[in-house]
């Protein structure tokens, strides 16, 4: 990521520097402190870097168009770029048909090799805008972008699932040695905002761990990437998942090939059921 990456992490920068202002201008008010910041470091898009007069901030996202969900990170040019998954698309892993008609149906690798998970879902599709925030937010740390993408995880999770549907909600982990790089796990701050809504599934991360580091995945086939996260995972407490309903949580779907060995190990320690959502998923 070049030149225009970090062109945008000194505008994310701008952002926590407008937030520490406003902290130490609360004497003068935090009104006055507020239009200072802002007039000092308006606001960016989180997709393009650009300028923007103001972002829109939205309560709760159950009540929210998807629209105004994507207006609180995103600029309006960016919003018109930023795709939401479509159907038709596979009714187990959710992999949108390329033909726009006809119904959901079960796509041929699925019926080949049926996965333990019930469904998979994405909010988005992984492209443009939504791609660079989703890259920013792993790779170059910005927290800022933390809230806005969990806003569409949860939009994306009260689209496809009913609110009683799971007992718990499991990020799926990094290695300890990548999340100590990383410095945070970018599937659980997507459900960041969940912890306190009674309406979502209890968080836990310490019941699915990974026991083994893997290469990172990008530029690997689907067969190179099924052999690679092979026996990476298990589950630290096989009696918290017994007969229970599991969400799991990752950032991006590429292939399906962590989803598809998390729910194995999670099917073989007795979950009743698991299904995937992620904020967003590979167009193929
Ligand atoms: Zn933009
Ligand atoms: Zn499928």
């Amino acid at each position: 990521m070049s030149r225009q990456g970090t062109i945008k992490g000194a505008a994310v920068g701008a952002i926590a520097g407008a937030a520490a202002w406003a902290g130490a201008l609360a004497g003068l008010g935090r009104r006055t402190a507020g239009a200072l910041a802002r007039a000092l470091y308006p606001p960016v898009c989180i997709g393009c870097g650009s300028f923007m007069d103001g972002v829109f901030t939205i309560a709760d996202a159950g009540a929210a168009t998807f629209e105004q969900i994507v207006l609180t990170g995103f600029c309006p040019d960016c919003v018109t770029k930023i795709k939401p998954v479509s159907q038709p698309f596979c009714t187990v892993c959710g992999e949108p048909f390329a033909s726009q008609n006809g119904p959901n149906h079960t796509c041929g690798r699925c019926m080949e090799n049926r996965p333990a998970f019930a469904t998979a879902r994405a909010a988005l599709i992984y492209d443009g805008p939504a791609k660079n925030a989703i890259l920013s937010f792993k790779y170059a740390r910005r927290m800022a972008l933390a809230r806005p993408l969990s806003l569409l995880c949860q939009w994306g999770f009260l689209r496809y699932y009913a609110l009683a549907a799971h007992d718990l909600a499991l990020p799926v982990p990094l290695h300890g040695r990548r999340l100590g790089w990383r410095g945070f796990n970018q599937a659980w701050l997507l459900m960041e905002g969940w912890k306190k809504d009674a309406r979502f599934p209890t968080i836990d991360r310490q019941i699915l761990r990974r026991i083994r580091n893997t290469p990172v995945q990008a530029g690997m086939n689907k067969k190179q990437r099924a052999q690679n996260i092979r026996g990476a995972f298990a589950v630290s407490c096989p009696q918290k998942i017994k007969g229970k309903r599991i969400l799991l949580v990752d950032d991006v779907l590429t292939t399906g090939e962590t989803a598809r060995e998390c729910a194995r190990v999670l099917a073989k320690n007795g979950a009743a059921r698991v299904d995937i959502l992620t904020l967003a998923r590979v167009e193929k």
